[in-house]
């Protein structure tokens, strides 16, 4: 089933700057944060869902987009700060790839432990993927877009701004399902670096069953349940 001509061409007139063209699926490729924001209130408006997605290494080659969902990419989203010895921090947005990461902090002199640095996908991928947690503790804040189009920062450079709430860790590990990561602030460790550690997985894997706390807590930050949830 093809989604209705109308919403096409009004997601096209609305977004026409981010609007994919020639995919199969109706995709966006969004630039700024207030273009993911404004995406969601109009997917929101439509009852149509989102579907965050980086360079797609965890989707299967018969990954099926239903009707009604709209791709949202985050290859657009390519900013990063320079590392910073003074605080010890860098800021790096969801598209860019974790290579790239790992090359200007390695250049600058620092480590990022645990790194997968030959991994061709993207940061967010990275941490909203399955084994996102793997890597919890390099995050020192996130900032983020919810079910609401609200964006929403957690946590920062400086130790005192992390919270009592983990929001960052429930964003981590959580697949595209509850919301937007745009930016993690990771924290750095001044050196030499030592070899990262190599972790091969298949090229698909498989998600965790979404129930229980996941679930009340995916209502909390997406109560309109625009993010897709469906298992794949
Ligand atoms: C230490 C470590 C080592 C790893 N090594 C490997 C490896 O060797 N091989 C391997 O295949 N995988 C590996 N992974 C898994 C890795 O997490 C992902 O498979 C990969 O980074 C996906 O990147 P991608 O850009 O293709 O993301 P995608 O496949 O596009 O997305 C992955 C998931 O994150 C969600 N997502 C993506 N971007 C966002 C966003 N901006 N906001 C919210 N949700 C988002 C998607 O919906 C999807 O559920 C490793 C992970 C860790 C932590």
């Amino acid at each position: 089933m093809t989604a209705p001509t109308g919403i096409i061409e009004d997601l096209h007139a609305r977004f026409s700057e981010i609007v994919l063209r020639d995919v199969e699926y109706p995709s966006v490729i969004p630039t700024t944060i207030e273009q993911v924001s404004e995406l969601i209130h109009w997917c929101r408006e439509r009852v149509w869902k989102v579907l965050p997605v980086g360079r797609g290494h965890s989707f299967s080659e018969q990954h099926h987009v239903p009707t009604g969902v709209l791709t949202v990419v985050s290859t657009g989203r390519r900013g990063m700060s320079e590392p910073s010895s003074r605080d010890l921090a860098i800021d790096v947005e969801a598209g860019v790839p974790a290579k790239t990461v790992a090359e200007v902090v390695e250049g600058a002199g620092f480590i990022l432990e645990r790194w997968p640095r030959e991994y061709p996908g993207t940061v967010g991928g990275l941490f909203c993927g399955t084994r996102g947690s793997e890597l919890r503790a390099l995050v020192l804040g996130v900032q983020m877009v919810d079910g609401t189009g609200r964006v929403l920062r957690f946590g920062g450079r400086i130790r005192k701004d992390v919270s009592g709430f983990d929001a960052a860790g429930t964003l981590i590990g959580s697949r595209g399902t509850i919301g937007w990561l745009d930016r993690v602030c990771l924290r750095l460790r001044p050196g030499v670096s030592a070899p990262a550690e190599r972790v091969s997985l298949p090229g698909s894997t498989a998600p965790a069953p979404f129930a229980g706390l996941s679930k009340r807590v995916a209502r909390a930050y997406d109560p309109y349940d625009v993010f897709v949830k469906h298992e794949r």
